[in-house]
């Protein structure tokens, strides 16, 4: 007799790790076992589990309203919106409950902004070892086999460019160019930052022809790169940008930020959502936003980071049969392995400490942003003892 199908649909290769608790940099298992989470549930829980700020936000708000329609008008969603126009490029702003949403909003943003010109701007360029979400529009944008085999026909539209290939992209930004889609940090491309040189560069490639440029930050912002958004970092502002992860803080919420330039096609009717921007999401979205925006705290983020990253570098230099090099910017880390990352989260997770896997053979060091320096040594204690048992 064949398996029973499994009641969750198996798209996953988990873990037999379950937990009951979270409590700041914490996970506990129902046997009490404690694990050091330098996951944050893939750069979601920017703030740590159950932080009372947000456990007080969640509580009060759900006591007062969870959901109306975005029929009605929602001052939780106004204020959210407000706080992210008044710390970024952004004039406007659009809610969504995940990445992929967000995703697929900046992609139908870019067309709309093409069609009320009257251009035929078919082409939005992308890069290998993207990734953007796993909805059809979101796959074809990052283009990989294994994202996309056996979902086709896949969505037109889109050009793949090798990443870090400056003449690549000078050959395929011309006219037909409705837009650049890029991570600054790649996350699941394996913590691949986009030099600050660069991103400057193609803000001025955009330039040059029109094209606008769409940045996805929902891995690499809300703080996680000691700034509040990464592209910050290099001076440059965006048309369209993605938020997501982060910004909810474990609740689902996500986002796209807009110049109203870029935005001037979505009017009434163009573009909804149910849930997205309810005033439970938004309550919480507001009190994160405010945390991480709140003076010294992104400072703070960048000064632990520093010494981190001192103590990652030595911890490579220790092991070089594990590990190859530190890559990445504030609390979004990679290890570039020597042996394979899946040995070395395994091994890490035998230590009682939770990392992530990304491409390139690369673990991920995603921490809470609110991590003490004391739990980032204890942390480096416990990858030093994870490579000690590889060797
Ligand atoms: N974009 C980036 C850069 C991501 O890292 C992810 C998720 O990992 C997404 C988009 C998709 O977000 P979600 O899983 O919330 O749909």
């Amino acid at each position: 007799m064949n398996a029973p199908f499994p009641p969750v649909l198996p798209t996953y290769n988990r873990t037999p790790l379950s937990f009951v608790k979270g409590e700041g940099v914490w996970l506990t298992e129902a046997s009490g076992a404690r694990y050091l989470d330098l996951t944050s549930g893939i750069a979601v829980n920017a703030l740590g589990h159950a932080h009372p700020a947000l456990v007080q936000v969640l509580h009060d708000q759900a006591q007062a309203l969870w959901h109306v329609s975005n029929l009605y008008k929602i001052p939780a969603q106004e204020q959210l919106a407000q706080a992210l126009v008044d710390n970024t490029f952004a004039d406007t702003v659009f809610f969504t409950n995940s990445g992929t949403e967000a995703a697929e909003l900046a992609i139908k943003m870019v067309r709309k902004y093409w069609y009320e010109r009257g251009e035929d701007r078919p082409t939005i360029l992308t890069f290998e070892g993207a990734f953007h979400g796993r909805s059809t529009g979101a796959i074809a944008a990052a283009g990989s086999e294994k994202m996309t085999k056996g979902f086709g026909p896949l969505m037109p539209g889109f050009k793949v460019l090798p990443w870090g290939d400056h003449d690549a992209l000078k050959a395929a930004l011309d006219d037909s160019v409705a837009a650049v889609m890029i991570e600054p940090v790649q996350g699941e491309g394996g913590i691949r930052p986009l030099p600050d040189q660069c991103l400057k560069g193609l803000r001025d490639a955009c330039d040059s022809t029109g094209a606008l440029l769409v940045l996805d930050e929902v891995q690499c912002g809300m703080g996680r790169t000691g700034r509040l958004f990464a592209h910050e970092w290099a001076g440059i502002a965006p048309d369209i940008m993605m938020v997501a992860k982060g910004i909810g803080g474990g609740f689902p919420l996500g986002a796209v930020l807009a110049t109203a330039n870029a935005a001037s096609g979505m009017t009434a009717g163009t573009h909804g959502s149910t849930y997205g921007g309810n005033p439970l999401a938004c309550a919480i979205g507001a009190k994160v936003v405010e945390i991480v925006t709140a003076p010294g705290f992104l400072e703070d983020v960048q000064r632990k980071s520093a010494g981190f990253r001192q103590s990652l570098e030595g911890l490579v230099a220790a092991h070089p049969d594990v590990f190859e090099a530190v890559r990445g910017q504030g609390l979004i880390l990679g290890l570039k392995c020597r042996a394979p990352n899946a040995d070395v989260v395994k091994a890490a997770q035998a230590q009682h400490l939770l990392t992530v896997p990304a491409a390139d053979n690369v673990v991920r060091l995603l921490p809470p942003l609110t991590i003490t320096p004391e739990e980032l040594s204890d942390a480096v204690a416990r990858l030093d003892a994870a490579a000690q048992s590889l060797v």
